[in-house]
Formats: structure tokens, sequence, C-alpha cells
């Protein structure tokens, strides 16, 4: 696994280098609009240490960090009122799933009825 480049852009929204447009935040957690949105709701979830991805959060962050990051995905959810309708989650790690921003995150979709879970091959 790639070591943590300080320069992602992700990293460079929690020093505040560049704006986001924030639903929330807590110790463990900022949550923002994706600035691409592919769902009426679009919003990325990343834990505020430096772990590149969901393979290396999982295995190299305190069971405190990981049970709080989770539980502020959720929580993000509940807030934008997407619990009952319903909500998509998904998280890309390394290249065959076209991750771009080595700062992990959870992209979090809602808003409408979001059809297939994958496109197919090359799609
Ligand atoms: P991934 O391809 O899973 O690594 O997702 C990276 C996501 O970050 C993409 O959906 C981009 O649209 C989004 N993105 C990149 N730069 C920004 C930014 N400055 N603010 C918000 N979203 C961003």
């Amino acid at each position: 696994m790639a070591a943590y480049d300080d320069t992602n852009i992700f990293a460079r929204v929690l020093r505040g280098e560049i704006p986001c447009k924030k639903v929330y935040e807590d110790e463990y957690a900022l949550a923002f609009h994706d600035i691409n949105p592919q769902a009426p709701f679009h919003v990325l979830v990343i834990p505020k240490g430096r772990y590149v991805s969901f393979d290396d959060f999982s295995t190299s962050a305190s069971p405190d960090t990981v049970a709080g990051f989770m539980r502020a995905v959720a929580t993000v959810a509940r807030e934008l009122k997407l619990d009952v309708p319903g909500y998509r989650i998904l998280s890309n790690i390394g290249s065959d799933a076209d991750q771009t921003v080595a700062h992990f995150h959870v992209h979090l979709f809602g808003g409408r009825r979001l059809g297939p879970m994958l496109r197919r091959d090359g799609d």
C-alpha cells in the first residue's frame, strides 16, 4: 500500500486550504458534498486521520475510531433524512475500483431510486 500523501485533496480540505460544502462534522469525520454529484444527494464522508483507503483504515485505525466513523456515516444519512427512503454507501479501494483520492472516503448516495448496484463491465 502506498504511503499517505499529505498533499491529497481531502487532506487539504481537512486543513481548510480548500473549501467544501460541509454537511456534518464531529471528532471522527467530516462530510461534504461531492463536487461532481452522481445523485441528488452525493456526500463524501472522510475520517480525520491519515488513512489511504478503507483497507488502511480498517487495519490501522483504533476500534473507537472505526466505530466513531461508521456511526458518523449513518448520522449523516439520518440528518439528510435518507434513512427511510434508503441510500447507498460505497468506497473505492485502489486502481480496479478507480479510487482517485488517496484519503479514505465513503460515498453516500440518495434522493432517488438508485438502480442496480453495479453497471456491467466497461460501462
Ligand atoms: P473516488 O473516485 O472514489 O476516489 O472519489 C473521489 C471523489 O471526490 C469523486 O467523486 C470527486 O468528484 C470528488 N472530489 C474531488 N475533489 C473534490 C473536492 N474538492 N470537493 C468535493 N469532492 C471532490
